[in-house]
């Protein structure tokens, strides 16, 4: 039986961080990383970004192995035994730990009934089969209109293909952004040869000959030869679950990322953590995060001290020209204070929750993602006044 010093289950962005957390303090012993996937660890964000805008596919690699990493690739694992320190795989095979991650991330959410042709657009895999259906200039349908929809309508409409989107919200992003900003975006879509169908609940698809009808709740029916989707993530708790480690939306840690079992750890999309800054459990999907908590997670395995964990991550995207860095808590449903420079081109989104600043969207503006974290930390009261023209 293989018996690692550090174990870390799972092969993402997450995964590689750690591993390289863990060498900062420990040059010396033994990593081992399981994956399921049968690719080493990449970075997921250009798969709907950079590789549609002519990157390199070799760009995409994290090079994990060159941390003194063993990569057991395409091997899912299926029990953790943490009173034994062992976890087993999909074949049976076992594998010892002193100390253990887990950072298995999560899985695309389905459509309820009728979507097993569509492409839940999360891996490599995926893009490697939408690219290749994409160079056909075949007639593509993206379900979701939030990051992952957001982005792949955009890059497939760039890459020359009649795209159609569809979601049920009124607007592009409309879970994130408030309503103009979310409605201007339909505008843009649309000015790039997008259909957008929007307030379209779909609730199923009909193969007809080699294409498909994706059919929604108001009887609109879309055909399409090739479906995406991009309906959230569902993390990916149950190994953690049947262990009895405690889940809420994700793997519970403490503040040094520890589960309730003795040395084993989460961290990344997985994890649901405290956030000293905005006082509440957060599961956080972002790249960010990602790498910073896998980080903290592989230093603490080995042992550094680091205090709590305490960073706020930012996030990204870009929409055809836009693009925007955005920290904290971007709901809608909360306050929000417009301050545009120049309507929806450039300008920050402040969302408030009783006075206090729980979350900063800068549109068109790159740069500012300490001063937006800094206003986060502050008590306040602000109202509109004290916010415009701060950033
Ligand atoms: C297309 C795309 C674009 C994105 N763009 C952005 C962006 O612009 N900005 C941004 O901030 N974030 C972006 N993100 C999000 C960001 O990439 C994720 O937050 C990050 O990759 C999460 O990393 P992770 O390692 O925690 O989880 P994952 O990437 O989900 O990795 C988990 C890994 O664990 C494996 N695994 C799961 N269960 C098991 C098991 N039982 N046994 C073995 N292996 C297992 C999985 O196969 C996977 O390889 C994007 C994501 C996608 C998919």
């Amino acid at each position: 039986m293989p018996d690692y010093h550090y174990l870390i289950v799972g092969g993402g962005m997450t995964a590689d961080a750690a591993a390289r957390g863990i060498r900062e303090v420990d040059a010396e012993r033994d990593i081992g990383v399981l994956s399921e996937e049968p690719d080493a660890p990449y970075s997921r964000p250009p798969l709907s970004k950079g590789l549609w805008k002519g990157d390199a596919l070799e760009s995409v690699w994290r090079k994990t192995a060159d941390a003194g990493v063993t990569l057991q690739l395409g091997k899912r694992v299926t029990k953790l035994d943490p009173a034994s320190r062992q976890v087993t795989d999909h074949r049976g095979a076992t594998y010892g730990y002193r100390k253990l991650l887990l950072a298995t991330g999560g899985r695309p959410r389905r459509l309820v009934a009728g979507g097993e042709q569509v492409v839940y657009f999360r891996t490599l895999a995926d893009y490697r089969a939408v690219r290749e259906a994409a160079d056909r200039h075949r007639r593509f349908a993206v379900i979701g209109g939030g990051f992952i929809g957001s982005e792949l309508a955009a890059a497939l409409a760039g890459a020359g293909c009649k795209v159609t989107m569809l979601f049920s919200d009124a607007g592009i992003g409309a879970r994130l952004f408030p309503l103009d900003l979310a409605r201007h975006l339909n505008e843009v879509y649309a000015g790039r040869a997008v259909t957008v169908a929007s307030g379209q609940s779909v609730i199923g698809l009909v193969k007809r000959g080699r294409s498909y009808v994706v059919r929604t709740l108001t009887g609109a029916d879309i055909a399409a030869d090739v479906v995406v989707a991009g309906l959230g993530l569902q993390p990916n708790v149950e190994l953690a679950e049947a262990a009895g480690l405690a889940t809420d939306n994700g793997i519970v840690v403490d503040e040094r990322l520890r589960t309730g079992a003795p040395d084993v750890f989460a961290a990344g999309d997985v994890a649901a953590f405290t956030s000293p800054v905005l006082g509440r459990r957060l599961r956080v999907e972002h790249e960010d995060n990602a790498l910073a908590m896998g980080r903290f997670a592989g230093r603490a395995m080995a042992g550094a001290d680091d205090g709590p964990y305490a960073h706020l991550p930012f996030f990204y995207s870009d929409l055809f020209d836009a693009g925007y860095e955005a920290v904290g808590a971007l709901d809608p449903r909360l306050q929000t204070v417009s301050d545009w420079k120049e309507p929806f081109r450039e300008g920050v989104v402040y969302y408030l929750q009783g006075g206090r600043v729980r979350g900063v969207l800068l549109w068109g503006i790159f740069g500012k993602v300490e001063e937006a974290r800094a206003l986060l930390a502050q008590p306040g009261p602000f109202d509109a006044g004290a916010l415009k023209g701060r950033l």
